[in-house]
């Protein structure tokens, strides 16, 4: 007999546009993605492997929420990022196309940052997961699958941050330092990657903090918007 000892922990699951849910297994995250926000944060853009770190899977937060101004910051920030959903295993992957046979489809999300204390970690040289992996710091909007919404949909597509209604982050996708396969191909020689990871790409520049009561709004191209409050603080 096997039966868990207390009650198993519920299935993360995002919203898929047209019906059904994507179950989530876990959240990669790029940092330095943009060079215009790797020069805002006082860093030097490079062409390194990009820099990865991790969200527990049931820090997403769907469309519609009001998040609570979170606890141990004074400091929360907005990023503004577009969110890839894949459907398929792959390890140590070579090439575009294979990378891309990954992609189950693409949403707007917002990479919730306790930016104080991810300072503290970078003068201490210690990990970011207080900074980046809180509760309830990953809100993504509903999954559009890429026979929705096809990659070439993104070309010319920009990711626009509004707070209050004010643009706050205006920039092309074609910006990033590191495209999408890429970032799959990379984090692949790491992770043998499965359904249900998600991955944020990375921010462009023009992050900034986030008070209670605060609308944001994040729009990518065609996809489905995210739209979320921040609440009274925990
Ligand atoms: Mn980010």
């Amino acid at each position: 007999m096997n039966a868990f000892v207390i009650d198993a922990p519920a299935q993360a699951s995002v919203a898929v546009l047209g019906g059904g849910r994507f179950p989530v297994r876990r959240i990669f995250c790029v940092g330095k993605n943009y060079a215009e926000h790797v020069k805002e944060m006082g860093g030097e853009a490079r062409s390194d492997p990009p820099v990865f770190f991790t969200k527990p899977a049931d820090a997403v937060v769907e469309s519609g929420a009001v998040i609570a101004y979170p606890q141990a910051t004074e400091n929360l920030h907005y990023e503004g990022e577009l969110a890839v959903a894949l459907k398929g295993a792959g390890r140590n992957l070579k090439d575009r196309a294979a990378a891309g046979a990954l992609i189950f489809g693409n949403a707007a999300a917002c990479d919730l940052t306790r930016r104080d204390l991810q300072s503290t970690a970078k003068k201490a040289g210690a990990p970011w997961d207080a900074a980046k992996g809180f509760d309830r710091s990953a809100p993504i909007g509903p999954i559009a699958r890429i026979e929705d919404v096809p990659p070439e949909a993104f070309d010319d597509a920009r990711l626009v941050t509004r707070i209050n209604d004010e643009v706050r982050q205006d920039a092309a996708l074609s910006d990033m330092i590191w495209p999408v396969p890429e970032i799959i191909m990379a984090l692949s020689g790491l992770f043998e990657l499965r359904p249900g990871d998600l991955i944020f790409t990375g921010t462009p520049a023009g992050v900034g903090a986030l008070s209670p009561g605060d609308d944001v709004r994040v729009d990518i191209g065609p996809l489905p918007s995210l739209a979320f409050s921040i609440g009274e603080r925990q």
